[in-house]
């Protein structure tokens, strides 16, 4: 662990887009590695506790804490071909912030690699979606996230699930962790069109059975995006806008494990160093080894 090194790095058309702090296990150079890691810094259209844009940084530095091996697993995230190209150089305005990561991620998945994004707000997820094309999403979350417009901004980190929906169509996408919905919201004639599991009935009938559903709900080709304040505050506390009686941390980790092999892009969002004791930025520097693990391991969960 530790090492914060980089062996080279060959891609110098998208090189100038980022910065230089590194995930200590990605020593990989980008035409070898598998799994490319890059931060977008960016909570312009953030309404309650700002401060996500800190998070990538916070991420890579809880990191450096983990083992680079996993006994669960049985991998060694070092050798698992993971490049950290650093932070996206972000503007203010949030059109221009999703286009960027739109054009990074599209080239990433492009060359069948896999993006891992550490947010930043929630908006920057559609970037990445807008590279989708027959896949189907999987979404943390404990807010909807599905209103059409919000402060006059159809980008807004309220209006995440809504863009995906216009992106992927309906019966594509599953959101668990609902808890928070505006009448609005709960009123759309467009809400069945997405699976809005919540927290509650996850708590009721078990992660288990609920994500045998969940897998026959999506296709085979999943983007999986980790908003935390979907996880109880209880554990993830360092987030935007918190809501009580979320999932378990555990929880989300088995959910990776079930569908971690089928997942094509991977983001964690939605984190505010600013409000956290630690425990956030420890817990989203594992749950992307969970997922590096999920799709490196030949055990079974
Ligand atoms: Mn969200
Ligand atoms: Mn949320």
């Amino acid at each position: 662990m530790g090492n914060n090194g980089n062996a080279k790095d060959n891609v110098p058309e998208l090189k100038e887009y980022f910065s230089h702090l590194k995930i200590p296990d990605a020593l990989s150079g980008f035409s070898e590695s598998k799994y490319v890691i890059f931060g977008v810094p960016f909570d312009g259209t953030s309404s309650y506790r700002r401060g996500s844009r800190l998070a990538p940084k916070s991420i890579r530095e809880a990191y450096d804490n983990l083992e680079s091996y996993d006994v669960a697993y049985e991998v060694d995230f070092s050798e698992s071909g993971m490049c950290d190209m650093g932070d996206l150089s972000v503007s203010e305005d949030v059109g221009e912030v999703v286009d960027e990561v739109e054009y990074v991620t599209g080239r990433i998945m492009g060359l069948n690699k896999i993006p891992i994004m550490l947010g930043g707000e929630h908006s920057v997820t559609v970037g990445a979606v807008r590279n989708l094309k027959d896949a189907s999403m999987l979404i943390i979350d404990a807010h909807s996230d599905f209103r059409d417009s919000y402060m006059g901004d159809k980008l807004n980190h309220a209006c995440v699930t809504r863009r995906a929906l216009d992106i992927l169509g309906p019966d594509r996408i599953v959101s668990v962790g609902t808890r928070s919905t505006s009448r609005e919201e709960f009123e759309s004639d467009r809400k069945n069109d997405v699976w809005f599991l919540s927290s509650a009935e996850v708590r009721e009938k078990g992660i288990q059975s609920m994500a045998d559903k969940i897998e026959e709900y999506l296709t085979d080709n999943v983007y999986f995006s980790i908003d935390m304040d979907g996880i109880d505050p209880a554990y993830a506390p360092g987030v935007g806008t918190p809501e009580p009686y979320g999932l378990k941390d555990s929880d989300v980790q088995y959910l990776i494990r079930r569908l971690g092999k089928k997942v094509v892009g991977f983001d964690v969002v939605e984190m505010t160093p600013v409000y956290d004791n630690g425990n956030t930025s420890m817990l989203a520097a594992k749950l992307i080894q969970d997922f590096v693990g999920s799709k490196e391991t030949r055990n079974k969960f």
